[in-house]
């Protein structure tokens, strides 16, 4: 999302504001608000050791043995918020109350969640806390939702490509129910090429 499309955004949540319509915003939390350096960790049989990204681990072949340890994740290792998605939550918040949006992790706590309002100073809202990384699960809590509280329309946000495809793929008759994916590592990209180039300049000075 470009500068351009969240100020769209930022006076659509003005407009919703005056015409009071029932819209839940949910947010995913990892890479979605805020990045981390949590890994998984796994001792092999061998007694070798690994330290795997999520995205990796996603990937990773189970073999016997593998002793895996997941406590990176009851807590945030090295926490940075993204910035614009960051300010969407506030905005919403501030704008609609701490019921307008819900934080929908993947995670087994809610502690991570919890810990990353108090860093960025951000009002409390409802974490629900999945202990299971299925993008089912998060379309059906969608599901659920939108269908016991008649809400007239859910936003939902998140990183990955499948939770985003599954939760696209839901139908509730007279509920709207919009997916965006959060392209975060676009901007990561771009500022580490831009770190890079900058760092390389200096070394031909
Ligand atoms: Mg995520």
């Amino acid at each position: 999302m470009s500068k351009q499309l969240l100020k769209t955004y930022i006076r659509q949540i003005i407009k919703e504001t005056l015409e009071a319509e029932k819209k839940l915003r949910v947010f995913d939390l990892d890479d979605t608000l805020v990045k981390t350096n949590s890994k998984v960790h796994i001792t092999k049989a061998s007694g070798e050791e690994l330290y795997l990204t999520p995205a990796k681990y996603a990937v990773y072949e189970k073999e016997p043995g593998d002793v895996f340890d997941y406590s990176d994740f009851q807590g945030l290792v090295d926490p940075k918020a993204i910035g614009w998605t960051t300010k969407i939550l506030k905005r919403v918040i501030n704008k609609h109350g701490t019921d307008a949006a819900v934080i929908l992790t993947a995670r087994g706590s809610e502690e991570p969640a919890r810990e990353f309002f108090r860093l960025y100073d951000i009002p409390e809202i409802p974490i629900v806390a999945l202990g299971n990384s299925d993008p089912e699960m998060k379309a059906q809590w969608i599901k659920y939702v939108a269908k016991k509280f008649g809400y007239k329309e859910i936003e939902f946000f998140d990183d990955s490509p499948k939770n985003i495809a599954a939760v696209q793929r839901l139908k509730v008759p007279g509920v709207k129910i919009i997916a965006r994916l959060i392209l975060h590592w676009i901007w990561i990209f771009f500022q580490n090429l831009f770190h890079n180039l900058h760092t390389n300049h200096h070394v031909i000075q």
